[in-house]
């Protein structure tokens, strides 16, 4: 089937927004071609406008769990929409979604919701700052935190995909505040705090790097964070905007048994609504105004559309069998895909945290940005045009992570592979 459509309208939107898109990754600058127009989804498909079906492992980059339009939630949004979009004005809404948030994620004794990943983050580092009276904070390399001011430093895929390290428009002053340092690496962390410790106030973590792929903690890294952390009074936080109720209903902390200081969510707690929250210890966010000095608002924060959204897709999640369903599928998934590479030929390493991973083009043990770079992006990007050709949407870029959704079938699981594995035997090492 063609595309003529969805070129045409690329072309007009070229002319309007920069890059024709509103985030960058949407562009398919690193594939090569033209992005799709979407239509209209449902379950695990994405329609474009030429009329086209795709199965879809992006589910909006990740908080699609149920898959597109689920009944449930779609129904209590059309409810919630009779009722008013916006209160500015607290609503009881607000308190269930975060009572859902809290139960899943005990470190979390006090919350904030806000409309974005990005705006956690920057929260949760304004609250640390606050809190500690320090201004450093430590990031690693390849770890995406979003696009506040002082976090774009190494920060992987759109960075990655772009060329561009460190962006422009970010005041080096900001930037100075920012030490990188390589994930994995414990040794060079301890001696970093050792040396710095008692100027830095924050140490924030993809605790699975999902914005360079996916890329898992070695065992007793993430137990340094928390330990060293502790020792010098430095406040550790997590980043599960992307991993939260995705590695597991109770996140990357929950499956690693570690437990932050803060935490940061967005992604699925919205449903695919703009939602964000961040939250942590009791004494560090009774610094948050009004309870505080610390500043820090929002006109639609808590919008009883997006806490709707939310509320129903963790009611679905918390359902016992939701996750064993999703880990079936996954493994379904993980062993096609890994089998078909290598019966056709084709060296990769595939990595999955509960339902995130990433099939790397390399023969390189993917343990941090390094190795991660090491991928063979002209191969990627073969694969995933040969994929999008045979009706499967996935990732535009070698650094992005691949999710699965509730509504991905046995047979869409197979639908992929058999794809996969075709695509795969022209791609010979
Ligand atoms: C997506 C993402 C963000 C940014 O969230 P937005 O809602 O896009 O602002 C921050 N951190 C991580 C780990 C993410 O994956």
């Amino acid at each position: 089937m063609g595309t003529g459509k969805s070129k045409a309208l690329y072309k007009k939107a070229l002319g309007i927004m920069p890059g024709g898109v509103n985030s960058p990754v949407r562009a398919f600058k690193a594939v090569g071609g033209f992005p799709l127009f979407i239509s209209k989804a449902k379950g695990p498909r994405l329609y474009d406008v030429d009329g086209n079906a795709y199965i879809d492992y992006v589910l909006s980059w990740g908080p699609l769990i149920l898959g597109h339009a689920h009944p449930a939630v779609v129904k209590a949004l059309k409810a919630a929409a009779d009722k008013g979009t916006s209160f500015g004005a607290p609503s009881p809404l607000e308190i269930d979604l975060a009572e859902l948030v809290m139960a899943a994620y005990p470190s979390i004794q006090k919350i904030r919701m806000v409309n974005s990943g990005t705006e956690a983050t920057m929260s949760a580092l304004r609250a640390a700052r606050g809190f500690t009276g320090r201004d450093k904070i430590i990031k690693f390399e390849g770890c995406y935190h979003g696009h506040a001011d002082g976090l774009l430093v190494r920060a992987g895929s759109g960075a990655a995909t772009f060329g561009v390290p460190d962006s422009p428009g970010v005041p080096k002053s900001y930037a100075r505040n920012t030490i990188t340092l390589p994930f994995n690496d414990a040794k060079t962390f301890r001696e970093m705090l050792n040396r710095e410790g008692k100027s830095i106030a924050a140490v924030i973590v993809e605790p699975v790097v999902g914005n360079i792929g996916c890329v898992l903690p070695r065992a007793g890294f993430l137990e340094t964070l928390r330990k060293e952390t502790k020792k010098h009074g430095i406040v550790l936080i997590f980043d599960e905007v992307m991993t939260g109720f995705r590695v597991s209903y109770g996140g990357a902390q929950a499956h690693y048994g570690i437990k932050p200081d803060m935490t940061c969510l967005g992604k699925v707690i919205g449903g695919g609504l703009p939602v964000g929250a961040y939250g942590g210890r009791k004494d560090i966010m009774s610094v948050i105004s009004p309870e505080g000095p610390v500043y820090q608002a929002g006109t639609l924060s808590g919008n009883p559309l997006a806490m709707t959204a939310g509320i129903e897709t963790l009611k679905i999640l918390s359902r016992k069998s939701t996750y064993e369903t999703l880990e079936k599928t996954m493994r379904r998934l993980e062993k096609g895909l890994t089998e078909a590479a290598k019966k056709a030929g084709v060296t990769t390493r595939f990595y999955r945290a509960g339902t995130m991973f990433c099939t790397y083009f390399t023969g390189t043990d993917v343990v941090d940005w390094e190795t991660a770079k090491t991928a063979d992006r002209e191969k990627f990007a073969r694969f995933f045009r040969g994929m999008l050709e045979r009706g499967i949407n996935l990732a535009p870029s070698q650094f992005e992570a691949g999710f699965i959704s509730l509504a991905h079938a046995n047979k869409d699981i197979d639908e992929t592979v058999n794809a996969a594995y075709e695509v795969l035997c022209g791609l010979k090492d």
